[in-house]
């Protein structure tokens, strides 16, 4: 690894840790397609194999690309060790097969990912693993839902797409007083905006895909905790049963994390604008966006977060017919559910993202009809204020 000088900023971190330039001097990190690797001797190959030595093996195992981008996202976001994986999916269900066995319960966020629910739901209970669910921002709620058996709780903050924000030392000192861990998602605000490791959290999980990524263009997560339980026990899941990220899609990653910090904060300052002006218009209901002063945890982001994200979601007044009216008077902005990425998307939560929840469900996450979710991009924000306005004109049509 890069001689890494123990005082240096996240932006600095994020562009010089983790690349091992090799004799040919290249400035960029090398793309490593390689899926093994050569040993000099049948004496070093048995080392290898045999753990008495380190060193390379075979790309399910280790990748020089993908350590690169390993070792750079742990130091942004804190941690001993990372794992990448082939998606955000592949690395939450390797941190639950790591530390999870028959019999063991989760307490988790209701407002997660579509798909967490899903393997929460679908496939750990095949195992006998049970998940109980409680609202991100009920610190009694996740009190009263803890089992003796329970051994993980997971949540999201900001939550998707209503932007609540969990308190996460909170939970991490609650998860800790009952012998759990506390597991963070923590894709809405990369390791720029937010560092749950700091906090108390035991193991940050990412899609890489949104912003890491940045640009829509790979799919890809990563696992970043302690030594023991990142380095030894998700690892030994990925090298054993292989969603392991690409040298390919980890040199992506690794140009994304250059600029990432860049990025966020204009992501935050384009959305910031949009929601201030949003907030003012009549026929939005609501606006929800944790950087507006009327956010009800407004201040607990100020405390955790360094600036306050690029999602915001909005309530049109006359439910789903005035919603699809909006996004369809857009002109510029993608109607694509993905996140993250330099360019505007919008999208209708109850039709798409949370189309599978019952009338009940939906009531109970708060996602109504005439909900608007916006993933602010890099755009001029009078640009994306000029094409929402189009969606507004189209309501008094
Ligand atoms: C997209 C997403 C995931 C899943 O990541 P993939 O890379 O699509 O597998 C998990 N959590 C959150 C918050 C996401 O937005």
């Amino acid at each position: 690894m890069t001689k890494q000088i123990d005082d240096w900023a996240l932006a600095t971190l994020a562009l010089r840790v983790g690349h091992d330039r090799t004799p040919e001097g290249e400035h960029s990190e090398p793309i490593f397609a390689t899926s093994s690797f050569v040993f000099k001797s049948a004496a070093e190959a048995a080392a290898r194999f045999g753990g008495d030595e380190p060193g390379n093996i075979y790309s399910r195992f280790t990748n020089p690309t993908v350590q690169a981008f390993e070792q750079r996202l742990a130091a942004m976001e804190g941690g001993d060790s990372c794992v990448a994986t082939a998606s955000g999916m592949s690395a939450i269900l390797a941190v639950c097969m790591g530390l999870l066995q028959t019999g063991d319960h989760i307490v988790s966020s209701r407002s997660i990912f579509g798909t967490t629910h899903v393997l929460f739901n679908t496939y750990l209970t095949k195992f006998g693993i049970e998940t109980s669910y409680v609202d991100l921002t009920d610190l009694a709620g996740w009190e009263e839902a803890i089992r003796p058996e329970t051994k993980l709780l997971f949540l999201e903050t900001p939550s998707n797409p209503l932007t609540e924000i969990a308190d996460i030392s909170a939970i991490a000192e609650l998860a800790h007083s009952r012998g759990c861990l506390l597991v963070v998602d923590n894709c809405f605000c990369t390791p720029v905006l937010q560092q749950p490791l700091a906090l108390g959290a035991d193991i940050v999980v990412h899609s890489a895909t949104k912003y890491i990524d940045g640009q829509g263009r790979c799919v890809g997560g990563a696992v970043v905790g302690d030594a023991k339980l990142v380095g030894e026990e998700v690892f030994g899941v990925l090298r054993s049963t292989g969603p392991t990220m690409s040298p390919f899609n980890a040199w992506t990653f690794l140009k994304g994390l250059e600029t990432l910090s860049l990025r966020m904060h204009k992501h935050s300052e384009n959305a910031a604008q949009l929601a201030n002006w949003l907030q003012n218009e009549p026929l939005i209901e609501t606006v929800h966006y944790p950087g507006l002063v009327s956010h009800p945890q407004h201040q607990l982001m100020l405390k955790q977060q360094h600036a306050s994200g690029g999602i915001l979601s909005f309530v049109v007044e006359g439910g789903q017919e005035a919603a699809w009216k909006f996004i369809d008077a857009t002109r510029m902005l993608s109607i694509t559910a993905n996140l993250g990425d330099a360019k505007t998307t919008i999208t209708h939560p109850a039709t798409t993202t949370h189309g599978r929840l019952s009338p009940e469900e939906k009531a109970m996450s708060g996602i109504s009809d005439g909900l608007i979710r916006v993933a602010v991009g890099l755009e001029d924000a009078a640009d994306i204020q000029a094409d929402l306005q189009r969606g507004l004109d189209s309501l008094v049509e």
